[in-house]
């Protein structure tokens, strides 16, 4: 009788992945032969499908040739038996092992491994759902995909990406336009917060002017914040590819003067720096916001725990070290942590800046200069005027990051067409260093404009110090504790604190934003004199009166809890 039917054949699909593997038994061969043994006992015929030594690098199935060949083959119906040493062979990445476990489900293919037979036929309920997940992650990428690619032909005709538009802006054909009333709001949360009012107090503003957030209801602090933050009201937003992680600026009309938003970011970032202080706390301090450890920088922290008597100013990296038990990262001191050891007491530390702060003010001749200068005499630059050159500086500005940004494409076209091979060989160093030139020089009247602007704004920040401040007599009344401080901002630039051990005091240096520690008077002939500057920085020393959590007696109204 002779065989109508020809045998079924069995394919062996032989990989390995490193060559460490040929010592284990499991090299190539000796798969082969364990599949050709298969073949043998099922009486099927044999095909060996060898994919050879490929790193788990080329898990993707476009690297794997054989397995890719093996897979169509499954896929026209010509493969129904298939043997891997194990499961693995196939494919380490999940993806790829699920598709080809359905495809294998699909054409009712049989797996043989060393250890047994895998019908895909009878799955179980569990592998199913696994194929499913996977088939479904698959169709999920390729919609997440055609998602990225429309967001990116948007944001490359500088139209709106998707999503609701930011508070302050509405849609026009795809393209973020200004909407009025909510502009407006825009304008005053940033001229308020970079004047110095919090975010709760502005939030009590929105509500009370009937300004709606998006989302309704009453404002948040964190949406009030998010508007803080966005740069879309300067003219601009950053649209960030992730897969590519390439970045795309998009232009659009802004709301609020640079100067005002720039003035808001360097606020935010003064208290991003005090992260999850800020909000934690309940307690108003007079000096936290202006004391840097000087052994290790960090801003120093306060605590104030009436329960635990606790009441004092501290540098958090010394916490931190000594609660995680790691290896500090700043080696200050033979101990744990930076050579912050021991706390200071916020009373203490509180009275003695403002008397010492307050007595070099009513010394400084300087200080005097400034207040007959702006007050008195009038020489303040008139608030339209500061506007307009702020203005001007700012259209300055766009102009050349226009310019700037003309010429990096010029400089990335021409490398293009010098890949291409379509650029002279003479030539194209030359244009390119031009180029190049070119675009460092727009890039420093740049930072030239954005210094101007920072200056400007600093001494405008200084005026209105001087009005608010600069007259001593206003500090003989009874100041609001919120007012101290803001008094002390205008004056002082940072504390650095740092505790001696061996005379048992904590050390502070104050440095003021201007030179008036011992500044004076030199008297001139015939009459008239001339200012002496003198320094910035004052060092004084407190020393350590009992444990720094005692409260001792309040010094005016600084503990004060504020909402
Ligand atoms: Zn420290």
């Amino acid at each position: 009788m002779t065989r109508t039917k020809p045998l079924p054949v069995l394919h062996i699909y032989t990989r390995v992945s490193t060559a460490a593997q040929e010592d284990k038994g499991t090299s190539l061969a000796s798969q082969e032969k364990l599949g050709h043994e298969r073949a043998k006992a099922l009486g099927f015929d044999a095909r060996v499908w060898n994919e050879g030594g490929k790193s788990s690098n080329h898990e993707d199935i476009s690297g794997r040739p054989v397995l890719q060949a093996l897979v169509n083959e499954v896929m026209s119906g010509d493969a129904k038996h298939i043997f891997v040493y194990d499961q693995s062979r196939l494919s380490r990445n999940d993806n790829v092992a699920s598709l080809i476990r359905y495809q294998c489900k699909k054409h009712g293919v049989t797996l043989y491994t060393k250890d047994g037979t895998y019908d895909f036929t009878n799955a179980s309920d569990t592998l199913m759902k696994q194929i499913l997940d996977a088939m479904a992650e698959f169709d999920n990428a390729g919609r997440a995909e055609r998602t990225r690619l429309g967001k990116l032909h948007r944001v490359k005709q500088n139209q709106w990406h998707g999503g609701p538009p930011p508070f302050g802006y509405r849609l026009d054909s795809k393209k973020l336009v200004v909407e009025k009333a909510e502009a407006t709001k825009v304008k005053e949360i940033y001229q308020r917060y970079a004047s110095g009012e919090s975010t709760h107090g502005i939030k009590k503003f929105l509500d009370k002017s009937g300004v709606l957030p998006r989302r309704g209801g009453t404002w948040t602090l964190g949406s009030i914040l998010k508007i803080l933050e966005n740069t879309h009201y300067v003219g601009y937003y950053t649209y960030r590819d992730k897969k590519s992680d390439e970045q795309f600026r998009v232009e659009c009309n802004p709301i609020v003067p640079a100067a005002i938003w720039q003035a808001a970011q360097e606020k935010r970032k003064a208290i991003l720096e005090r992260k999850g202080q800020v909000n934690r706390t309940k307690h108003f301090y007079l000096l936290r916001d202006l004391m840097y450890c000087g052994f290790c920088n960090a801003p120093l922290g306060a605590r104030t725990k009436p329960a635990k008597n606790e009441h004092f100013y501290y540098c958090p990296m010394k916490e931190r070290n000594w609660r995680d038990g790691v290896e500090p990262r700043m080696k200050h001191s033979k101990k744990d942590g930076c050579g912050f050891a021991r706390s200071m007491n916020i009373e203490q530390a509180d009275r003695l800046v403002w008397d010492v702060v307050v007595d070099i003010h009513s010394k400084s001749s300087l200080l005097k200069e400034e207040v007959k200068k702006r007050l008195v005499g009038g020489i303040v630059s008139p608030d339209s005027g500061y506007e307009a050159t702020q203005k001007k500086n700012e259209k300055s500005i766009k102009l050349a990051e226009k310019e700037l940004q003309r010429a990096d494409e010029a400089i990335a076209e021409l490398e293009v067409e010098h890949r291409l091979g379509q650029t002279d060989a003479k030539l194209y160093p030359q244009i390119m260093k031009r180029l190049r030139e070119q675009r460092t020089a727009v890039q420093a009247r740049i930072e030239t404009l954005r210094e101007g602007v920072r200056n400007q704004a600093q001494e405008r920040k200084w005026v209105d110090w001087v009005r608010a401040f600069g007259d001593e007599v206003k500090l003989k009344s009874k100041l609001t504790p919120e007012e101290r401080k803001e008094y002390l901002r205008g004056m002082i630039e940072r504390i650095d604190v740092k505790y001696l051990a061996d005379t048992k005091e904590h050390q502070l240096e104050i440095r003021f934003v201007k030179p008036i520690v011992g500044d004076g008077r030199i008297p001139q002939q015939p009459k008239g004199y001339k200012l002496k500057k003198g320094s910035a920085s004052k060092l004084i020393a407190l020393p350590m009166r009992g444990p720094p959590g005692k409260r001792l007696t309040p010094v005016g109204n600084n503990s004060v809890t504020v909402e």
